[in-house]
């Protein structure tokens, strides 16, 4: 028996790394177009979808202040980064016949919508797919962190984290064979341990907020689908 999605309302937080598949850097077009078909399962079975991108693949604040440059300034050219990712997949939504809009936390208007809380859940009511870009708009935050605030703010029901690994690990699976996968960890615990799932200030806010968490493999076909679908795929932070 075909299962009811047992979700309203979603927040898909998508890394910038995902979306580089094995080039390592950019946008695989390849991956852009898959990814935007397990979405496109998402909004046919009537479920809302926000999502957030991050900006890894292109540019990393941290990274370029690492290197001597003014943190804030190189944060800033991190979020222009997030738009970039955020009008590909728009492209490959829209390709794949899903309507989406652009809203972005620094205005930009000849280019996407400025992020409007109402005007963002209006878009979700009418069936669009509405991505979040440039961040929180602040420097020093991460897209997990606009991940979790988003959320919040449109009243999503679920955070659902796309990595490139089946789940949160007890070590790192690719060095460590012992890696054991957890099914289901709490905000402290994750916090505690350092388990590397989202940054401190993103989980924080959640665990303030009673907001679950889940990590999943977004490269296995259909599993996006089969969240929705409420099967326990990945690790359920909570
Ligand atoms: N960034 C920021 N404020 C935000 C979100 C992002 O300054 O609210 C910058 C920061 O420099 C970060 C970059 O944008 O390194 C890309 O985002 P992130 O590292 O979160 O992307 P991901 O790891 O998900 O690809």
């Amino acid at each position: 028996m075909a299962r009811q999605p047992q979700f309203k309302r979603i927040l898909l937080k998508l890394s910038g790394e995902a979306l580089a598949g094995k080039l390592g850097y950019g946008i695989d077009p390849d991956i852009i177009r898959a990814i935007a078909i397990e979405i496109r399962g998402v909004v046919d079975l009537g479920v809302q979808i926000a999502i957030v991108i991050g900006g890894g693949n292109i540019f990393r604040g941290v990274a370029a202040s690492s290197m001597g440059m003014d943190r804030a300034s190189a944060d800033y050219m991190g979020m222009l980064a997030t738009v970039m990712n955020s009008l590909a997949l728009q492209d490959a939504l829209e390709k794949a016949g899903v309507i989406t809009r652009v809203q972005s936390a620094i205005e930009m208007q000849e280019i996407a919508e400025p992020y409007i809380r109402r005007r963002a859940v209006r878009h979700l009511e009418k069936g669009r797919v509405v991505i979040f870009g440039a961040g929180t708009g602040n420097p020093f935050f991460t897209t997990d962190t606009a991940a979790s605030l988003r959320a919040i703010e449109i009243g999503a029901e679920i955070i659902l984290k796309a990595t490139k690994v089946d789940g949160v690990y007890s070590a790192d699976p690719v060095k460590d064979p012992a890696a054991v996968l957890y099914d289901k960890l709490g905000y402290d615990r994750v916090i505690e341990s350092k388990l590397g799932v989202m940054d401190a200030n993103a989980i924080v806010l959640c665990r303030d907020q009673r907001m679950p968490i889940r990590v999943f493999n977004v490269f296995d076909e259909g599993n996006l689908v089969r969240i929705v679908k409420g099967e326990a795929i990945g690790t359920l932070v909570s």
